[in-house]
């Protein structure tokens, strides 16, 4: 029997830099928390493995914003502000954003394009002179002791290579660099199912008039197409929706499990292979529906992205895990550092269940408590975004882009305090870092009014 592990020589890792704060992972917490490390005025590193930032946003097609606005009261609003509104506007200068949408009746969404959202991005880091390495795959640790880490260690074209920080923030949506540093972690519900994975995909050449809002129609057309026996698939809740251009629609269908029927686990490189390729077939198959959907016959796939869409993996045990009463009960925390106004959104197998607060005797949103972005044991990291410490069901709703773009700025504002303290991120002062949230533009819920519009 061959042994099932080899031993790697010791080596010396050359130091790429050595900075005050640095964010792995470049989606919407990751931007955010760069942005506002930066603008704390620290020097600050973003490593991300792609060539782009955007997170799922983009490298998993996902080309649509939930979670920046709520339903107050049967009121809409727009509650995530902040960074996430700096990055909203260049979108928007780009030409690249819609206007908001309504999901359910319930919800606004808003959809854009994953060029000007990469364009955007670029440019919203790069005038707060954020640092950014592209390509470059976080693979481990170095630790200084057990509480603290000292470096992380990055593949890149150039080989391994090791980046020093005083204080690490882990927003890689998947928590790699919080699990390597010894943070502990859930994963899945009580029996370690996970949210399913999805392959989105755009169409073009849709003729818009025909296909008006075909969005209403969809579903129940693929409930008739099941019934006939002309085609089958994954699961309900079909999201196919027009883009900024009527021709281009995005395309929210697929499902993928393994053959025992669980969700394809985000951190098991077969599994993922195998959700890859069934993610594509799954599409085709899906595609070879729509064209039978009037104003959609002559449409063709224009994108398939670059990765399998993961809503879930490894949710990072902190000091409070926000859960489904709080999502449900629009819950107060005295430590909010922003909100979340998307409700549980369950991708449970065959379905997408979505579950209220209750509408419109509610406000709609819960606050978002700083202590979900501290693991537990380990004082120079700070975790945001789908990572953070959550419930399964809390996190299938905090997991939108909306709360990962305010729990990402809370923590880089965070880390810039516990630096300018010389102190760590679990003893700065919470009402320090709530204003100057507020003083930054963001909502974070407490004494503050809702802000207006949209
Ligand atoms: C199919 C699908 C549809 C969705 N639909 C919507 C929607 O309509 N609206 C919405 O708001 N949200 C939606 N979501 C959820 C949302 O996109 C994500 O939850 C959100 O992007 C999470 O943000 P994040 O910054 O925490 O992590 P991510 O967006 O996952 O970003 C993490 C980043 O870290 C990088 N990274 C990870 N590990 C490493 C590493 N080891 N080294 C270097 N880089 C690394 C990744 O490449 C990525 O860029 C959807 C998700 C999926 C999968």
């Amino acid at each position: 029997m061959p042994p099932d592990t080899v031993e790697e020589p010791a080596r010396q890792i050359p130091v790429y830099g050595d900075y005050e704060i640095v964010v792995l992972g470049g989606g919407p917490a990751g931007i955010a928390a760069s942005v506002a490390a930066a603008r704390a005025g620290r020097r600050t590193l973003l490593i991300e493995r792609y060539g782009f930032l955007g997170g799922m946003g983009t490298a998993a097609g996902v080309t649509n914003f939930c979670g920046l606005h709520a339903n107050v009261h049967g009121e809409m609003r727009r509650v995530v502000q902040g960074i996430a509104s700096d990055l909203l506007a260049r979108i928007d200068r780009l030409g690249g954003l819609n206007a908001p949408h309504l999901v359910l009746g319930k919800i606004l969404a808003q959809a854009y394009d994953t060029a000007a959202y990469k364009i955007a991005a670029d440019d919203l880091l790069a005038a707060h002179k954020v640092d950014v390495l592209f390509h470059a795959l976080g693979a481990g640790v170095v630790m200084h002791d057990e509480r603290r880490i000292d470096a992380l260690l990055v593949e890149t074209r150039a080989g391994r290579q090791a980046v020093r920080a005083r204080i690490f923030i882990d927003c890689s949506g998947d928590g790699d660099l919080a699990a390597w540093a010894g943070a502990p972690f859930e994963i899945g519900d009580d029996h370690g199912g996970m949210l399913y994975p999805s392959m989105m995909f755009r169409l073009n050449g849709v003729d818009p008039e025909k296909a008006g809002e075909a969005w209403r129609t969809i579903p129940a057309l693929m409930e008739q197409a099941e019934t006939a026996g002309t085609h089958r698939f994954p699961r309900k809740g079909a999201i196919v929706r027009p883009q900024r251009s009527g021709i281009e629609w995005r395309v929210n269908v697929t499902q993928l499990a393994g053959p025992d029927g669980r969700a394809i686990n985000g951190i098991e490189p077969g599994e993922l292979t195998r959700g890859e390729i069934e993610g594509r077939r799954q599409a085709v198959q899906a595609f070879d529906f729509l064209r039978t959907v009037p104003g959609f016959e002559n449409s063709y796939i224009v994108d398939l992205p670059p990765q399998l869409g993961i809503r879930e993996t490894r949710r990072i045990t902190g000091d409070y895990a926000l859960g489904s009463d709080d999502v449900l009960g629009c819950a107060e925390f005295s430590d909010s550092i922003g909100v979340n106004g998307w409700p549980i959104e369950a991708h449970v197998a065959g379905d997408v269940v979505f579950r209220f607060p209750p509408i419109p005797e509610s406000r709609g949103f819960n606050e978002l408590p700083y202590r979900m972005l501290l693991p537990q044991g380990l004082d120079n990291l700070l975790v945001a975004g789908r990572c953070a410490s959550m419930t399964h069901e809390g996190q299938s709703a905090a997991r939108v882009s909306g709360a990962c773009f305010a729990m990402g700025e809370a923590a880089g504002v965070a880390a810039g305090l516990a630096l300018t303290g010389n102190t760590s991120p679990r003893q700065i002062a919470v009402e320090k870092l709530q204003q100057v949230l507020k003083q930054q533009g963001a909502f974070i819920g407490r004494d503050q009014a809702v802000p207006e519009g949209l």
